[in-house]
């Protein structure tokens, strides 16, 4: 079974959120023939964030998207591998990105750059963007789904919640409010221009050959680096032990000499970075954990949750936003094959489709720092196996779309046994 672009199902969608899971689903909802509106708090798109990776799962979805894939080349990471160090700074190992390393093309680049062009593309598609409007509540019934935004009522056959780790989707698929948990760990993140760290002899080994990616390991603290666009950007970012009350917001101010404390004693290179990094460009992230839901389902079937409103990830995974595409993708062929009329037969085959394969990937962030935490610091050259990222064909070489309609009947008939 193929899609035929412009086709229309009939099928109305309603997608709160235009992060990467949002925006993806809208675009994929378009290209399968329903209509989508998209309603979104934030007035204004900003570009905001850091570094943000997808790997070449995402990749295959954006290659669809006419022109997108030219314009990320230009602005993300050009690197044929990653140089693993310990916190001394002795190179262990450099692990390159072959095709059995990567299984297809990833992206990796500025959150808010990305964000742009992936915005812009919705628009030049059609859907329907509704800016500054914050939804307050979801309802259902058994023949349509809705939200509320700025005290109107918005329906439509189908509602997707893309709204981030705080969603409020997530009160009517669970029926309680579920709050997030310390995962003991924080992120200190930041982005910046490269030219300080060019003129220093201990860190313009990151900035002379173009773009350079390395990453420091050492006791329950990892450290990564990069520079973007022919080195001319600086991003690092550094995973740390925290003890401090949750916050999960993306403005949390880092302070540089929390940062240095955290560093004390690495590798000189390290702590220049850090040093060299402008004050206000830090940002210290909580990383927060959330129990796996039972469901990312309503009651009717006609709400789904979808990417870190369903399932939030660790960094250390390298698929949260990845992942949250794949959801997108899923649906939309989902609701392509279920028609108007069998809307919940797709919302349901879209979280068994998903479920499974989502765990998985979530798991692989806390093995990864795991490995990376607690590694034989002394002995790592003689054991890169131990370190190195191990992804494997099952997460990055996956097609979302092609794999929808290939499973799609099989797992609406298993549903209905
Ligand atoms: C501002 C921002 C900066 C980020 N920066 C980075 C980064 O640098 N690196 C990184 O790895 N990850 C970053 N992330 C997280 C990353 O984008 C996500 O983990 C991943 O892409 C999954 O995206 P998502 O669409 O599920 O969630 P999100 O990206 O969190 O998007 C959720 C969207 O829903 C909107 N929203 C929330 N509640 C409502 C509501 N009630 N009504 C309407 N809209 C609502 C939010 O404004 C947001 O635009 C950032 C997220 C945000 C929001």
């Amino acid at each position: 079974m193929s899609f035929v672009a412009g086709s229309s199902t009939g099928v109305s969608v309603i997608v709160v959120g235009a992060g990467f899971a949002g925006l993806t689903a809208a675009i994929e909802c378009v290209r399968h023939g329903h209509k989508v509106t998209l309603l979104e708090s934030f007035p204004e798109v900003k570009a905001l964030g850091d570094i943000i990776s997808f790997g070449a799962n995402a990749g295959r979805i954006f290659k669809r998207w006419e022109g997108v894939e030219e314009k990320l080349d230009k602005i993300c990471l050009n690197t044929k591998g990653i140089h693993f160090k310990t916190y001394l700074g002795e190179e262990v190992y450099y692990q390159e990105w072959t095709p059995e390393e990567t299984f297809g093309k990833p992206f990796n680049g500025h959150r808010g750059e990305i964000h742009e062009i992936v915005y812009e593309y919705a628009q030049k598609v059609g859907v329907d963007i509704k800016l500054g409007h914050r939804v307050t509540g979801y309802f259902e019934t058994d023949s349509e789904a809705g939200v509320i935004a700025n005290g109107e009522r918005f329906t439509a056959d189908a509602v997707f919640a893309a709204d981030g780790v705080r969603s409020k989707g997530r009160e009517i698929v669970l029926g309680y409010d579920d709050k997030p948990k310390s995962s003991g760990y924080a992120i200190f993140r930041t982005w910046f221009p490269s030219d300080k760290l060019a003129e220093n002899p201990l860190t313009k080994f990151m900035c002379e050959n173009g773009d350079n990616h390395c990453a420091w390991l050492g006791p329950d603290i990892h450290f990564i680096a990069a520079t973007i666009k022919g080195a001319q950007d600086f991003s690092w970012v550094c995973t740390h032990k925290d003890d401090a009350d949750i916050e999960e917001s993306w403005q949390t101010p880092g302070k540089l000499e929390d940062a240095l404390k955290v560093v004390e004693g690495w590798d000189p290179a390290v702590i220049e970075i850090v040093k060299a990094t402008p004050p206000e460009t830090l940002v210290d992230w909580k990383l927060v954990y959330r129990d796996p839901l039972p469901t990312w389902i309503s009651p009717h079937a006609r709400i789904a949750l979808i990417g870190d409103a369903a399932h939030p990830f660790l960094p250390t995974s390298i698929q949260g936003a990845s992942q949250a595409m794949e959801d997108g993708a899923t649906l939309a062929v989902c609701l392509e094959l279920s028609g108007k009329s069998k809307v919940p037969e797709a919302i349901r085959a879209y979280e068994k489709i998903r479920y499974e394969r989502v765990r998985m990937a979530q798991k692989t962030g806390e093995s990864t720092r795991e490995k990376w935490h607690k590694a034989d610091f002394a002995n790592l050259k003689e054991k890169p196996d131990t370190i190195k990222l191990q992804r494997g064909e099952w997460l990055l070489g996956h097609d979302a779309e092609t794999h929808a309609y290939e499973v799609y009947d099989g797992t609406v008939a298993a549903l209905s046994s």
